[in-house]
């Protein structure tokens, strides 16, 4: 029996005149990630089906779907032709040992002998008296065995849909700069924009010698788990180094983070712009930590024009972790390497920096000269 994969698309359908154009990119992306494994790609109204494939590499492309934005779900379903004999052994090769199930039939094919509520009932009839551990529930049952008759004189079959990471395909909403930490929020607010659609660049602060290279590693690791999501991460590593130093030397001590952000944030928006980028996506997260209160923020968003997007700011860390676990985020961040935010780590952090005593501190440094040092020395790694 020949196995193809069904896939649905969600939200795409909302979009009205645009659908084709949706549709279309949602068909590259997955051509693009499937570019390695022979298989056939088919369009249907609403669906892709994927076929000619080998069995062996159903596991990577089951797990490759399963990362691209813009597919709700998909099944695994058995196509035959469409001949009550062969539904029904197709039917019993998908159906469960034990349990409640009901059958749900779609007939495309008008020309088809039955109609489908027949053919819901003949099928799941020769089940029942074939596996006895079964039982017909139709309204809260443990499966549901699908049947669609196709136009094309074939039928496939299936039962269970594999849920996909929904949201709208990579490129539909242009390319935003994500500020990337080595932390466990900044991933998990690349992957929230990249499952809206937007393709991402990243930008990393290091501060080399006061961070080693295995913290440098860390985020290179990160990118690349969050690339498989967004269609690919182009990563750019600034020093932070001469900043920081110069921030830590005519400063008070409390508003070193508050500094620092400011100038995260422009070289961010300065990168950015030269890219053609369209907004700034950080981690931040209401009242998490002194630097994310709602003056710190103001504070930091006060030096950009360009939107901020901050996916992750109403969440709570719980409910952040649920996620950079299910995107194979939350090991790599965890691991224990310093961040250039805990070198100079204030005592006191301001938690409410005050705008006049901000700017009469920052007053003391040379900010269009530090930025344009960092500017300087940017290392690229495309993913
Ligand atoms: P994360 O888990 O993403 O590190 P966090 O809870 O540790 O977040 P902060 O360290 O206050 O919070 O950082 C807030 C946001 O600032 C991060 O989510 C990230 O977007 C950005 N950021 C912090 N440090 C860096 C860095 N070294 N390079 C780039 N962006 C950074
Ligand atoms: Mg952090």
């Amino acid at each position: 029996m020949q196995k193809i994969i069904l896939i649905r698309f969600g939200e795409i359908f909302l979009k009205g005149k645009n659908r084709g154009y949706f549709e279309r990119l949602l068909q590259e992306n997955i051509q693009k990630t499937l570019a390695e494994i022979p298989h056939t790609f088919q369009k249907m109204p609403s669906r892709f089906v994927l076929s000619d494939f080998s069995e062996f590499d159903m596991d990577v492309i089951i797990e490759k779907l399963k990362k691209v934005s813009g597919i709700h779900s998909f099944s695994v379903a058995d196509i035959v032709e469409s001949d009550m004999d062969q539904i029904f052994h197709a039917a019993l090769s998908q159906a469960r040992e034990t349990g409640t199930f009901k059958v749900e039939t779609n007939r495309a094919d008008k020309t088809f002998p039955y109609i489908s509520t027949e053919i819901s009932r003949r099928i799941g009839g020769r089940l029942l008296s074939e596996r006895k551990g079964l039982k017909v529930d139709v309204h809260a049952p443990d499966f549901v065995l699908n049947i669609d008759v196709r136009e094309n004189g074939k039928t496939f079959v299936y039962t269970d849909a594999i849920k996909g990471v929904g949201g709208m395909p990579t490129g539909s909403s242009g390319r935003g700069m994500l500020l990337l930490s080595g932390g466990i929020d900044s991933p998990v607010a690349g992957y929230m924009l990249a499952k809206r659609g937007m393709r991402l660049d990243a930008i990393h602060f290091h501060s080399f010698p006061y961070t080693g290279e295995a913290a440098k590693q860390k985020v290179l690791d990160l990118s690349k788990i969050v690339a498989e999501y967004s269609g690919g991460v182009n990563l750019f590593v600034v020093s932070f180094t001469e900043i920081q130093e110069a921030i830590h030397e005519k400063c008070p001590e409390e508003m070193m983070i508050t500094m620092m952000r400011r100038f995260m944030m422009r070289i961010a928006e300065r990168l950015a712009k030269g890219r053609g980028d369209s907004a700034i996506i950080t981690g931040e997260n209401l009242g998490q930590v002194a630097s994310q209160t709602v003056e710190s923020i103001t504070s930091s968003n006060s030096v950009v024009t360009m939107p901020v997007f901050r996916p992750l700011i109403a969440f709570d860390k719980l409910e952040i972790i649920e996620v950079a676990q299910k995107i194979g985020s939350y090991e790599t961040s965890i691991l224990p390497y310093e961040d250039c935010c805990t070198v100079f780590l204030p005592k006191y952090p301001l938690i409410k920096p005050r705008m006049d005593k901000v700017l009469a501190a920052e007053a003391r440094l040379d900010v269009e000269g530090l930025i344009n040092s960092a500017m300087e020395k940017i290392e690229r790694y495309t993913f």
